[in-house]
């Protein structure tokens, strides 16, 4: 049985007086029967981890470095991120992909440094506009599986979250129809590839928020959501969460 998840991606927003959000949806959400993730920026995690040490709330990094520790100014390792109280971290999210220009073979490289740190690696894949209008989704899916998840992936230490590059924070959500064949799709490479395969979470990404969470949540092999900008704000969080709790 796979636990669903519903995990917020901060991005690059928030100072400490953003923790007020955090404590306020662990006010509206004091025993939740879902996984909760918040992964705020790298300067917030040890304090979200310090107020959330009481509730069942995880957090998580938005990036990890794939070396242990050593001369690379500005980065963090996956034992900086545990020793700061993360126990995930989103790992190949399209931003990076694009602004850092991280390629498959990094991305496995950060989620096996993160997997061997004993955390869980959120892994980002997805297609672009470009790749869907030329036909390409599920072979790019494939590719991007293919190459970066880890071999010592599991059920356990790993998160697929199916985020659609042109869904991203442009209020643009793929078709049902979409979402349920990537997703089956995704499924499908898993259980061939990994034991646990049947055991990975897989998260839809792109554009989720309390009104269409419900639609989403009620499709087949969608185990929860990542979320950036409905994220931010513990009312708009709340709402996606009530929606998966109920699905
Ligand atoms: C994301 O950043 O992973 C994301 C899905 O953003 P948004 O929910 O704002 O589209």
């Amino acid at each position: 049985m796979r636990r669903k998840l519903a995990a917020g991606n901060w991005k690059m927003n928030g100072t400490k007086s953003a923790l007020d959000q955090v404590e306020a949806l662990m006010e509206l959400h004091p025993s939740p029967s879902v996984d909760i993730l918040i992964c705020p920026p790298a300067t917030l995690v040890a304090q979200m981890s310090d107020r959330a040490a009481d509730h069942s709330l995880s957090i998580g990094g938005q990036d990890v470095h794939f070396n242990a520790s050593g001369a690379h100014t500005g980065e963090i390792s996956a034992q900086m991120l545990e020793d700061a109280g993360a126990t995930h971290v989103i790992v190949g999210h399209s931003e990076r992909r694009t602004d850092q220009a991280e390629d498959d073979a990094l991305i496995s490289a950060k989620s096996s440094a993160a997997i061997a740190q004993g955390m869980t690696a959120v892994i980002c894949i997805g297609e672009t506009l470009a790749d869907r209008d030329a036909g390409r989704t599920l072979a790019v899916l494939s590719d991007q599986l293919t190459q970066s998840i880890p071999n010592t992936a599991t059920g356990l230490n790993t998160v697929i979250a199916y985020e659609p590059v042109w869904a991203i924070g442009t209020g643009k959500i793929p078709t049902i129809d979409q979402i349920a064949e990537a997703h089956a799709h995704i499924r499908n490479h898993l259980t061939a590839a990994f034991d646990s395969g049947a055991d990975m979470r897989i998260l839809y990404g792109g554009s989720v928020k309390g009104s269409n969470a419900a639609e989403i949540f009620a499709i087949q092999d969608v185990d929860g959501a990542l979320v950036g900008g409905a994220s931010l704000k513990a009312a708009d969080f709340s709402a996606i969460i009530s929606a998966l709790e109920a699905a």
